[in-house]
């Protein structure tokens, strides 16, 4: 037991790395991908449930995309995300100080916030279909 216990560790430490390497909100495949390079031998069902238990231990948290996929995220301070409609891709943007109020007026009302998020275009995608169109 203690051996497996053990072996949980250092592969939840693998995924828990792999997030923070990746950087930018990698889903559940980028995570697989970075730690199948330290450890071959892992299956994507134990990224999966290592993401879980890290997620519900606060190390992470987990946002979902505009197609309802999750991305995991380690900026463990209170940030919204802008999602590109066009390639999908997940920005931090900073919440402001009257952003975090009017948050905490809703908190107040009852509300159970999750994830705080806008949608766009990005800028590579924004160039690539025409400037004029934003
Ligand atoms: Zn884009
Ligand atoms: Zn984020």
């Amino acid at each position: 037991v203690q051996y497996s216990e053990r072996r949980m560790t250092s592969q939840r430490q693998a995924v828990l790395e792999a997030v923070i390497a990746h950087g930018c909100h990698p889903t559940a495949d980028d995570v697989f991908y970075i730690v199948k390079r330290k450890l071959p031998g892992i299956s994507l069902s134990t990224v999966y449930r290592n993401l879980g238990v890290l997620v519900e231990q606060g190390e992470i948290s987990a946002v979902r995309g505009p197609c309802s996929e999750l991305h995991y995220d380690h900026d463990g301070h209170r940030h919204g995300h802008v999602y590109c409609e066009v390639c999908g891709s997940v920005t931090d943007v900073e919440l402001s100080a009257g952003d975090l109020a009017a948050l905490a007026s809703l908190v107040d009302s009852g509300y159970l916030i999750g994830t705080v998020y806008l949608t766009g275009i990005c800028a590579g995608c924004a160039g690539a279909e025409g400037k004029e169109k934003i």
